[in-house]
């Protein structure tokens, strides 16, 4: 299939293709995500196919206005209103109790569906001309990091959908928070940008999946499908050391040789005496949140390196969401060194 490359000014003919059944990928503030049509199924299924993603593993739905949620939904609590009054728009997803004009594809079966209103200009142009509400999980191959600029998003799907429109980079570089309203209390699926403290400040405490800290054990069921998976899975092995800096650089220069790198933050290069990929300063989540999936494809471009040792973020505010991303790449994989 020959793949499209459309620019900013050319969001109709993204619309186009959309609304005719086919798939594009677009840029949202998160992440670029690979786009359909959320009422046709058959298009919807093109997406599971050109990303290999699992069948079992839902799509959120994007909308362009909060009224077009109406005909998705069968009730919005008022914390949910409250929320997304707040935040949207803006990378926060609300899983409701779904209505039945959402094809059973997009949501793997599940009685509820994901919504979410991005900010991102393009995004809500397109779904505003294609008149119709857009699944779109991230524009990646499935296990892969999920794309934060162009040329990835090119890599993964040059050849398998009919167009990417090439907005830039993403600003906020992790996908959105996930929290469901469709149990007795809210509680978070998937940390992000939006942070758990923020939430709580419109709407009172929330519970955390555990699966966000730790994964989901064999045998468990996952309340969000998506948490079960192994996810951005570069081909080295990824280990995280939880220990502070200079336990780290020492840990690190001990075990040095060419095939062992090091995931870690702007300034630990100097004092390292292997390979370094860095993602920003310490401490300054939201610009290491934007480089971080970068980050991720770098080491996959290092053929020689078997092993990286990735500093272990601090689990707080924004730090949460890279922690939960970070895990993930690893397979879980976190030593303490005292
Ligand atoms: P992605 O679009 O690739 O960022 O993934 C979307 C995430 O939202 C996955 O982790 C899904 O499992 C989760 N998700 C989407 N819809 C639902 C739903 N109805 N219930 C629970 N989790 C969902
Ligand atoms: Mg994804």
């Amino acid at each position: 299939m020959k793949t499209q490359i459309l620019t900013k000014r050319q969001t109709n003919v993204a619309a186009d293709i959309i609304k005719s059944g086919g798939i594009v990928a677009l840029p949202t503030e998160t992440v670029y995500g690979l786009g359909a049509n959320a009422l046709d199924p058959s298009a919807v299924e093109k997406i599971f196919k050109a990303k290999g993603r699992p069948s079992d593993n839902p799509l959120i739905v994007h909308i362009s206005e909060f009224d077009e949620i109406y005909s998705l939904v069968k009730e919005i609590p008022t914390n949910a209103k409250k929320l997304v009054d707040v935040f949207w728009p803006g990378p926060l997803t609300i899983i409701l109790p779904r209505t039945a004009i959402v094809p059973n594809i997009v949501t793997a079966n599940l009685d509820t569906v994901a919504i979410r209103l991005p900010s991102h200009p393009i995004m809500r142009e397109v779904i505003k001309l294609s008149k119709v509400p857009i699944a779109a999980p991230s524009a990646n191959i499935s296990g892969k990091p999920s794309p934060t600029k162009f040329s990835h998003v090119f890599n993964d799907m040059n050849g398998k959908i009919d167009a990417i429109l090439d907005g830039g980079d993403c600003s906020v570089g992790l996908e959105s928070t996930v929290i469901t309203f469709a149990l007795d209390t809210p509680k978070l699926f998937r940390p992000g940008k939006i942070t758990v403290e923020q939430i709580e400040k419109v709407i009172g405490k929330i519970e955390v999946d555990k699966a966000v800290l730790e994964g989901v054990k064999a045998g468990q069921i996952a309340s969000s499908p998506g948490m079960k998976y192994k996810h951005y899975a570069p081909n080295a092995k990824i280990i995280i050391l939880d220990c502070n800096r200079n336990k780290y650089i020492n840990y690190v220069n001990s075990k040095a040789s060419a095939e062992v790198a090091a995931l870690c933050y702007e300034g630990d290069e100097k004092d390292l005496n292997v390979l370094a990929i860095t993602y920003g300063k310490e401490y300054e989540y939201e610009i290491m949140a934007k480089l971080f999936f970068d980050a991720l494809r770098k080491i996959d471009t290092m053929k020689n390196i078997k092993t990286v040792y990735a500093r272990c973020p601090n689990p707080q505010g924004v730090g949460l969401a890279l922690y939960n991303r970070l895990i993930r790449a690893a397979g879980f994989e976190v030593q303490k060194i005292d």
